[in-house]
């Protein structure tokens, strides 16, 4: 049966389609093309979903008019038309549509007087320019099909928001005004509609080169699809923190590495990669090695924090996006030939939620005040991650600042090395991370076999821990969470010993 209201474009497709026409007809049509959705950007949805819901929170007691489909919205825009003419105060999630444009707004107020407030909700703090561009498309189609809002407004999180007991949504959520910014756009958002439009009715991939916008807003998904082996480690789009310099080689025509003329001006690190990949030759700075390792007062503390930074802050005293500890991995190595004194810290998850429990905070400030010694460097990898945590530990603990604080001041960092190019070797390519200078350094020692292997993981993994959505056993993802962190300061050692040995 066809479509009581067909639409060929949404809010979602107008987006994707004014970053570019190609991938906009390949999400319509060459979904075999996308890669799966990855449990990181499943958490991002599910993230997104539950601001949804605090968000309709904010605004209690309004009528939800949620479609039951994705693919027919007949309901939700019919129903959206009786609530119109009823001027209901306030609605979630009703749907607008014109000229076979469709829109489904987060949340829809009227007023005393009868105007209508549009908010879209974004589960982030930061304002995005294709913020204005979701709710110019939105602006377009309720003002055609006859109720233009008088504002519209962007309802984001409050980064500056700290939590004191149950979460106050008037202070967690910030509203923008952007009317202006949106009826500035509707001619603009007018050309695009048609253009879209033509471009779906006939049908043919678009003729599109790859470019800037390939990333921008988003990193697209048909990556692979158009951009093909200039993906490849050993073409320019690899160059190390290249930016601009990979457009300007790539329009000159010159997509390998290697093939970089001499006289194109190169970072250090540019140049140790730009050689790697032509002669496979490794480059060792022994002076500034040495340098740097003399620095380092024994015994060496090697450290590292996991940490959870959920949008919606979990403990008193801590605001949305904060990193917050809730484990630490320390290998105190009083000589490098002696084997190391391994201690750790994994906070219980129920303690989060547990008003009666110590705070996790505090619980690992107190192991750290064992842990580690009054003297001897902190050796991090990204030591800038660690003394974040640290300092926001020092400004929310103030009787464990000077303690705290002493941890800072003690720190070296350990990616200066790599990020700096005084140790490279050509299997790091563009990457200094410790992900990829441990295989290079020390082959024998791997993240791959371990189920926890990145900290994104187990951050996503530890917080449905603390949220209540965690599934698996338990014990066994705690012993992973160990081994995770455990190697992560392993491998700092190991990669240590490396360079200690360098002549
Ligand atoms: S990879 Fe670039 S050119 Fe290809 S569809 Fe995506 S944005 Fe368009």
């Amino acid at each position: 049966m066809p479509l009581k209201y067909p639409h060929l474009l949404s809010k979602s497709r107008f987006v994707s389609g004014v970053q570019c026409s190609k991938k906009l007809f390949l999400d319509l049509n060459r979904k075999d093309l996308k890669p799966a959705i990855t449990a990181s950007q499943q958490a991002i949805f599910d993230q997104g979903h539950a601001i949804g819901k605090m968000a309709q929170e904010r605004y209690p007691n309004g009528m939800d008019l949620t479609s039951q489909t994705h693919y027919d919205y007949a309901d939700a825009i019919d129903n959206t038309i009786v609530e119109m003419q009823k001027k209901t105060s306030t609605l979630y999630e009703p749907a607008f549509y014109y000229d076979e444009v469709l829109s489904v707004l987060d949340i829809l107020q009227h007023d005393a007087k009868g105007d209508i407030h549009a908010i879209e909700v974004k589960s982030s703090s930061k304002f995005e320019n294709y913020y204005i561009t979701d709710a110019a498309i939105q602006y377009w189609v309720m003002a055609n099909a006859g109720h233009a809002p008088k504002r519209f407004s962007l309802l984001q999180i409050n980064s500056s928001y700290v939590k004191n007991g149950t979460i106050n949504l008037n202070d967690f959520f910030k509203l923008t005004d952007i009317t202006a910014l949106v009826i500035q756009k509707q001619a603009w958002v007018s050309e695009n509609i048609e253009v879209l439009k033509s471009m779906i009715r006939i049908g043919l991939e678009p003729i599109q080169a790859i470019g800037r916008h390939c990333n921008n807003p988003f990193v697209c998904d048909f990556k692979t699809h158009c951009w093909g082996n200039l993906l490849d480690k050993d073409k320019v789009f690899n160059l190390s923190n290249g930016r601009d310099k990979i457009w300007t080689l790539y329009n000159d025509g010159i997509l390998n590495l290697a093939n970089i003329p001499d006289n194109f001006e190169l970072s250090h690190r540019q140049s140790c990669q730009v050689n790697g990949q032509l002669t496979g030759a490794t480059h060792i700075d022994s002076p500034r090695i040495h340098q740097f390792l003399n620095k380092a007062v024994y015994p060496l503390h090697f450290f590292d924090f996991e940490t959870v930074n959920s949008a919606v802050p979990v403990l008193d005293r801590t605001s949305p996006f904060e990193q917050v500890g809730f484990q630490y991995s320390l290998h105190i190595v009083s000589n490098i030939t002696e084997e190391p004194q391994h201690k750790e810290f994994l906070a219980q998850a129920e303690d989060f939620t547990n008003p009666q429990a110590l705070n996790p905070r505090q619980a690992m400030i107190n192991q750290m005040k064992l842990d580690f010694g009054t003297t001897g460097s902190i050796v991090s990898y990204y030591a800038t991650f660690e003394k974040g945590v640290i300092e926001r530990l020092a400004e929310d603990f103030p009787e464990e600042e000077l303690f705290l604080k002493d941890l800072n001041n003690r720190m070296v960092d350990l990616l200066d090395v790599f990020k700096n190019a005084w140790y490279y070797v050509p299997q790091m390519g563009k990457s200094a991370s410790i992900k990829d200078v441990l295989p290079a350094l020390v082959p024998t020692l791997s993240y791959s076999s371990l189920p926890i292997n990145n900290g994104d993981l187990a951050n996503k993994t530890y917080m449905s821990m603390i949220d209540g959505s965690f599934k698996g056993n338990v014990n066994e993802t705690r012993n992973n969470l160990l081994a995770y962190c455990k190697l992560d300061t392993l491998a700092m050692v190991e990669i240590w010993k490396v360079l200690c040995n360098v002549n």
